[in-house]
């Protein structure tokens, strides 16, 4: 885009990264934020905000997201409008986790436009089902910095002592076992992931093989943001 001078400019992106639970959305949204100075916004992290601090929509939000299923538009739309508001986001975001729903797609078109803005690209992580039920039934974090490991692919290298901090308290999702997984994955494939052809008639679609390395996908994560926010 260029402006009446004929300078290069850019709009704050607005990036959406779908794809089913274990595909590295989380992972790599905080790898943009990095090197993009985007905002992640991770709805999923809201939500384990609220049930932590057992305000109402987290209270209502608990059972369901312990079964696996999604939390109702209603409280989502509310969680996430308000976080939008906050200045921070105006340099661009990264929604990671949202939207997950066709209700929640035109709900962000319209959070949008109210302040001039519409989605930069919703970018696919295309990974295979069954792996991700065993990337995400071992996976761990460091309770001081967030580092993520993993039981099977990625142990710290001094065993109890986070790579990163040094922390030695970790943390698991209680969500993250194979059973409530499934049922993520089932949810993932009958309400969200119809969002990819949703996308794609908007022209908006990119899709990136994510079970490359981690490094290898932020690379080419990296080359997407970069060119659709130049557009
Ligand atoms: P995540 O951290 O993105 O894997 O989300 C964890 C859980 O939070 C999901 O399994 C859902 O129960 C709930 N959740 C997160 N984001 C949404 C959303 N956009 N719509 C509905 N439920 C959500």
């Amino acid at each position: 885009m260029s402006d009446l001078a004929g300078n290069v400019t850019t709009k704050p992106a607005v990036l959406i990264l779908l794809g089913p639970p274990g595909a590295g959305k989380g992972t790599q949204a905080r790898k943009l934020e990095d090197q993009f100075g985007l905002v992640q916004l991770s709805t999923g992290d809201m939500l384990r905000e609220a049930v932590a601090n057992g305000t109402p929509a987290g209270l209502a939000a608990k059972s369901v997201m312990e079964a696996g299923g999604l939390v109702s538009d209603e409280i989502v739309l509310a969680i996430l409008r308000d976080r939008l508001s906050a200045p921070d986001t105006k340099a661009g975001v990264i929604l990671d986790g949202f939207p997950r729903t066709a209700g929640q797609a035109e709900a962000l078109d319209s959070l949008l436009a109210y302040s001039g803005q519409n989605v930069t690209a919703a970018i696919a992580m295309e990974v295979d089902d069954e792996a991700m039920i065993a990337r995400v039934a071992g996976r761990y974090t460091c309770a001081g910095c967030g580092e993520g490991y993993h039981d099977d692919f990625k142990q710290p290298a001094a065993a109890g002592a986070c790579d990163k901090c040094g922390g030695t308290e970790f943390k698991r999702r209680a969500d993250d076992n194979a059973e409530t997984a499934r049922n993520r994955l089932q949810a993932y494939h009958a309400q969200t992931a119809p969002l990819i052809a949703h996308y794609k008639a908007l022209g908006k679609l990119e899709a990136i093989d994510a079970m490359a390395s981690i490094d290898e996908v932020a690379l080419g994560l990296g080359t997407i943001v970069t060119r659709v926010s130049s557009q």
